[in-house]
């Protein structure tokens, strides 16, 4: 077998600018040690996140000067609305600005007090969106995507024994809808399968509870259906979508993922009631119904991104560039979420730093020092991002301390991904000398974003 490469040649180049390890020590002081405070232009490899953070194709770059900018029935937004149908096969497709514009209009009107909703694991801004209407979001992940050194193809699937007793205790009259999130970013990246997409689409009908798609990753999905689920190795991956969405009354979309654009999302669905209470709140809070709180040539960048993610070609190297840094980094003893999921690696910093306690945030120790080392920006996903402190001031910890290596699409080259391998293995070999922090500062609220910290 030969090297899988990218599948396109560059014509447009973003130099990034190089630092020494010297002054990215001092940036990362006055950062107060939270990388999310730093300039991009301190970065040299920025996998803080794989949202809005694609190259778009010269493709796109035409779409966006041929972008009709009507304020009503643009011919940009036809287009965009049959490359969504294409897909989704939905027969009400509405834009909005991103994933969680969608989010906030579908749970606002199906959401309230004594509501519950259930997914394989809700993202935080959907459960944030479903918590803020005073209802409650909860997971029911199958058991093997709780473990990350347990390999599986499928850890994103739902549980459909736990669905069932949900549905039970909470009574289908108080469910309002059942979301599966494909693939499942908070989990690790993991697909969910077919199977389990029918068997829980099945359970959906028979307690007459709707099922929608949380969309963001839906083609980076259906490859790992087409490569790893029986009976599909033969089937365009185009096909495999519209399967998994031909079981789903309805989708949440962010563009910025499974789009390969930097802004933009949509809301997908059949119900002709819902979809009118959709758009009259929508005219409130994004935009008239034919742009939806985008510009015209966003939804021409969008409609042609579309076109694109369902390339083989392009789906066989991003799914394997990603499995490229995992097997690296895992070759060198480095432990992760097994195994690779789609956008992003997930160093698990509990292995890698056993000597640092969950008080002393050892996920934030690994991000700093990446950072140091070589110019690499990666995020904290453990008790810095989700800690809570009992009535003691005692921090009750995240279930899991990670480090997620987020790849944007076609932006980097191998040469680059080897690159970072060769960091991380760099700092895992000395990683009995990394400290802890501590918080020095920090917002009542995701405090993650502007915290500041101290080593020890
Ligand atoms: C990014 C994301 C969202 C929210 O989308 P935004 O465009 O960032 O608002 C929702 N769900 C999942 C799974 C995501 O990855």
């Amino acid at each position: 077998m030969k090297t899988i490469i990218e599948p396109f040649k560059i014509k447009s180049v973003e130099p990034i600018r190089f630092t020494t390890k010297e002054e990215r020590t001092k940036i990362l002081e006055d950062a107060g040690y939270n990388p999310f405070m730093i300039h991009a232009d301190d970065v040299l490899i920025d996998l803080l996140t794989d949202s809005g953070t694609s190259a778009m194709s010269s493709d796109q770059w035409a779409g966006i000067m041929r972008g009709d900018e009507s304020y009503a029935g643009a011919k940009s937004f036809y287009r965009f609305e049959s490359a969504v149908k294409k897909i989704t096969g939905d027969e009400f497709i509405i834009p909005t600005h991103q994933g969680r514009a969608s989010e906030k209009i579908l749970f606002s009107i199906l959401g309230g007090p004594g509501k519950y909703f259930a997914s394989n694991t809700f993202f935080d801004t959907t459960r944030a969106n479903i918590e803020f209407t005073g209802a409650e979001a909860v997971d029911l992940l199958c058991e093997v995507g709780k473990h990350p050194e347990q390999r599986a193809p499928f850890k994103g699937n739902m549980d459909i024994d736990a669905l069932k007793a949900f549905i039970q205790k909470a009574g289908k009259e108080n469910i309002p809808l059942v979301v599966l999130t494909v693939t499942n970013n908070s989990g690790g990246g993991q697909p969910v399968s077919m199977q389990n997409i029918r068997e829980v689409k099945e359970v959906c009908k028979q307690n007459s509870i709707p099922l929608f798609l949380d969309a963001c990753r839906f083609a980076e999905n259906a490859y790992f259906i087409k490569k790893r689920e029986n009976g599909y190795a033969d089937k365009p991956v185009l096909e495999i979508c519209q399967e998994m969405f031909s079981y789903a009354d309805g989708s949440t979309m962010s563009a910025k993922k499974d789009a390969l654009v930097n802004i933009g999302g949509w809301l997908s669905l059949n119900d002709t009631d819902l979809a009118l209470k959709c758009r009259n709140l929508l005219i409130v809070t994004e935009g008239f119904p034919t742009y939806g709180g985008l510009a015209g040539r966003d939804l021409e960048a969008i409609a042609q991104g579309l076109e694109e993610i369902v390339d083989e070609h392009y789906l066989q190297y991003r799914i394997r560039s990603t499995e490229y840094l995992g097997e690296k980094i895992l070759a060198a003893g480095v432990p992760i979420i097994e195994p690779p999921g789609g956008h992003a690696i997930y160093i698990d910093a509990k292995r890698f730093l056993p000597h640092v306690p969950a008080e002393q945030y050892p996920g934030q120790s690994i991000v700093c020092e990446l950072y140091v080392e070589g110019g690499i920006r990666t995020v904290e996903i453990g008790s810095v991002m989700f800690g809570k402190y009992d009535k003691n001031g005692k921090l009750i910890p995240a279930m899991m301390e990670l480090v997620r290596l987020a790849i944007p699409r076609r932006v980097y080259t191998q040469s680059h991904i080897d690159y970072v391998a060769e960091v991380v293995i760099d700092v895992f070999k000395r990683r009995e000398k990394l400290k802890g922090y501590h918080i020095t500062y920090e917002a009542p609220m995701l405090r993650h974003f502007t915290a500041r910290f101290k080593k020890f």
